[in-house]
């Protein structure tokens, strides 16, 4: 048996009997880690409140082999985000991101590069101005990056060629509005210029989408927090990553948090 420290984000808690928890952390060190908490529930427990979802903490536990589940003997908070739980709309993003990140495929090579991703999301959406959504954007594409998955978003898949222009009239006219069609291969995970015919299952984007999503390549949470995204581009960038993930990364489709978010962003009485 040995004592094993690490650092993560808590990404679940289930209860567990009458006092105990179940816990999954995404931790900087280990990855995805599943623990017991016991007793933790119980009122005398003080480490309750490190085991509660989207905090970070401190945990220690006694690492016994040939036994898959560990058993937790300490946790302190190391920052928490108190403008998540106060905003449904925030909560339900975050709550996706942690999601995500429990059903992608991670191996120990992606989660060095995953958790501080995971971590400036969080930590941008707690801000009180955030548009989470916008966050949460960045974070799908970044995860994309680190599965290896990154779409092509700056050049034609078919020519190669990234027309200034083109590129060019993309900016411009998405600052007027989304008037430029951009046909968007997501089999291929790129786009067709203007002088390549799109295949006939190409998804149509505007530009001002296509230039959002390279944003979120490029930009950190914490300036995509300040994002203005129209409405248009926001369904355009729903539907683009539900694609996306359907046909690259099948077994992380339809998050249970998502469709919290869509439920209390519905307006009332649809
Ligand atoms: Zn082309």
């Amino acid at each position: 048996m040995r004592l094993v420290k690490a650092e993560g984000i808590v990404i679940r808690s289930m209860k567990m009997g009458e006092t105990s928890k179940l816990v999954t952390l995404f931790t900087r060190e280990l990855g995805l880690l599943k623990i017991i908490a016991k007793g933790s529930r119980s009122s005398k427990s003080r480490i309750g409140a490190a085991l509660e979802p989207l905090t970070v903490s401190r945990i220690v536990y006694y690492q016994k082999e040939n036994r898959e589940i560990q058993f937790l003997s300490q946790a302190e908070i190391v920052e928490f985000f108190p403008n998540l739980p106060a905003d449904l709309e925030k909560w339900g993003y975050a709550s996706a991101c942690a999601e995500l990140v429990s059903r992608s495929q991670i191996d120990t090579e992606v989660t060095p590069k995953l958790y501080p991703i995971l971590l400036d999301t969080i930590r941008a959406m707690n801000e009180p101005a955030a548009d989470a959504r916008a966050c949460f954007g960045g974070f799908q594409m970044k995860l994309c990056g680190v599965l290896g998955l990154a779409p092509n978003l700056r050049r034609c898949l078919n020519c190669n060629s990234a027309p200034p222009r083109f590129m060019q009239e993309i900016r411009m006219q998405s600052d007027a509005g989304p008037t430029v069609q951009i046909h968007f291969d997501i089999a291929r995970g790129g786009f067709m210029c203007n002088n390549c015919s799109p295949p006939l299952e190409a998804q149509q984007l505007s530009g001002e989408t296509l230039r959002l999503l390279a944003d979120f390549q490029s930009l950190p949470a914490e300036k995509l927090s300040r994002c203005k995204i129209s409405p248009v581009a926001r369904r355009e960038i729903e539907a683009f990553f539900r694609a996306y993930f359907a046909f690259h990364l099948e077994e992380i489709g339809g998050l249970a948090s998502l469709k919290f978010v869509h439920k209390i962003a519905a307006p009332s009485g649809k």
